[in-house]
């Protein structure tokens, strides 16, 4: 039975309702009147059930999908700007218990078994930082005895401790396996940003095919994962379904059940929604799995998820390639990575053997990429102020609700840029950025703002750093 208080997976998340929100979603499709209700809704930008989105998800009208991928881009203007947020991932160890069929870190893939040791991390993040880099999100493998919460703790600690010239790690993200509440207060004792899981797939029978083995094999440890880390005192957490493997309306639509499922119970929906792809990877053909979707379905279900949850931030990595990103963009995408690599350890120095999670398709440096965002308009940003002011959870989403980015995380963005401008970019990006700055300074509205970021950034020209709001 369909319950989204429920703390049971298979109440929030129930079966029966998605079939038949998927059967709805096919009924509703051509009603060109019920469409254009639901957009009228979806123009208050208050969000929409899973239902309602699943019937925009599904109209194939061409005159109403360009109306919906281009509300989805107004929808992120409004709520944040131009603005797109840096990350970098970094792989702390391969070494894993479980069978995920689509990922090369399964146990007996064959693949090269890596995990970094604390003088590599530190090596590593000081080579993050002289890229630029200031929020990570570390990645690791499940193993109880390889890499115990104990190993991610004293990495975390290792990281946020790295001084190196000018940088600083200010966030780092945590995508580790589901674990336990007091597992997850230890990790936020530890001081960090999101907590990041990806369901995979929503399908249960489809999960349990595609994870035959170890602990993720249990659908429900890992579906009520958010729950145990919300009760942990995590206020921000991530979702993900891996695109690629099941039907994508099926795990759209469970998605959505899911950020309705923490909002009922916790009172704030997810902080951030990632919409990655299964892609080619050591002993990982994509072209196995059922479930497959064109770019430009993908771009799609990334429009209807900006429309169903407006205040979510969406995350792309460099699974995808230049002109996916670009397009995804367009749709709401608020936060890529770039200059990422995937194998365990690699941005010190190449590694030895391939330990890589999945190909890369953007290749490019971090450095290319700022310039390529600053060539569209957007303001690049390694601004992680919200998190260290304690402005998580419902605050967070409060600020994003009253349309407040534009006065705390706007004029952020601007000094975090001239920061990276001043200390990493390259000649044009710095030139570029440069301008960009000056442009975007008229665009904040307060007056007293504008003269104290025009203040900070002649201080940052001095020397100093990390100056927020
Ligand atoms: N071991 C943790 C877990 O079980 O959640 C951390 C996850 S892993 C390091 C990060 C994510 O990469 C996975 O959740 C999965 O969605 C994704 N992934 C695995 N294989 C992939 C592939 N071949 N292509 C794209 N993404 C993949």
């Amino acid at each position: 039975m369909y319950n989204p208080q429920s703390k049971k997976a298979e109440e929030f998340i129930s079966h029966d309702e998605i079939t038949e929100t998927l059967a709805y979603a096919q009924r509703m499709k051509n009603d060109r009147a019920a469409v254009d209700d639901i957009l009228v809704k979806a123009r208050e930008t208050k969000g929409l059930t899973h239902r309602e989105a699943s019937v925009l998800l599904a109209c194939d009208d061409p005159e109403k999908v360009e109306e919906i991928f281009s509300l989805a881009f107004a929808i992120k203007q409004e709520f944040y700007g131009n603005l797109i947020v840096l990350f970098a991932p970094l792989y702390l160890s391969n070494y894993c218990v479980n069978g995920c069929l689509y990922c090369p870190y399964h146990q007996n893939s064959g693949i090269a078994r890596k995990k970094l040791t604390q003088e590599e991390i530190y090596a590593e993040t000081v080579a993050l930082q002289d890229m630029g880099h200031k929020r990570l999100a570390i990645e690791a493998g499940e193993d109880p005895v390889n890499n115990p919460i104990e190993y991610i703790l004293e990495s975390l600690n290792t990281i946020y401790g790295v001084k190196h010239k000018n940088g600083a790690i200010r966030r780092v993200n945590v995508n580790i396996a589901a674990t336990t509440v007091e597992n997850y207060r230890k990790l936020r004792d530890a001081g960090i940003g999101t907590y990041i899981l990806f369901q995979e797939t929503y399908d249960k029978a489809g999960y349990e095919t595609l994870h035959p083995k170890g602990p993720k094999h249990n659908y429900a440890y890992h579906t009520e994962a958010m729950d145990r880390a919300m009760s942990g005192g995590i206020d921000d957490v991530g979702l993900g379904v891996l695109f690629g493997l099941e039907n994508y309306a099926y795990e759209f639509a469970g998605q959505l059940m899911h950020a309705e499922h923490l909002e009922a119970v916790f009172g704030v929906g997810p902080h951030t929604i990632s919409v990655p792809r299964v892609k080619p990877a050591y002993g990982v053909d994509p072209g196995s799995f059922n479930g497959g979707i064109s770019d430009e379905l993908f771009e799609k279900i990334a429009a209807c998820i900006r429309i169903a949850v407006p205040y979510t931030g969406m995350i792309i990595s460099t699974r995808e390639g230049r002109q996916v990103r670009e397009k995804m963009l367009q749709v709401g995408v608020s936060q890529i990575s770039g200059g990422s690599r995937t194998s365990v350890g690699g941005y010190d120095e190449a590694p030895e053997e391939d330990t890589r999670q999945f190909e890369v398709s953007d290749t490019r440096t971090l450095d290319e990429v700022i310039q390529w965002l600053i060539g569209f308009g957007y303001v690049p940003s390694f601004c992680t102020a919200c998190y260290r002011e304690g402005r998580t959870g419902d605050r967070f989403m409060e600020l994003c609700k009253r349309k407040q980015i534009l006065n705390c995380c706007h004029p952020n963005a601007l000094m975090t840029l001239k920061e990276y401008l001043t200390d990493y970019a390259s000649v044009q990006t710095r030139e570029a950025g440069e301008k960009l700055i000056e442009q975007e300074l008229e665009r904040i509205p307060k007056e007293k703002v504008r003269d104290i970021v025009r203040k900070n950034l002649g201080n940052i020209e001095n020397g100093q750093r990390d100056f927020r709001f």
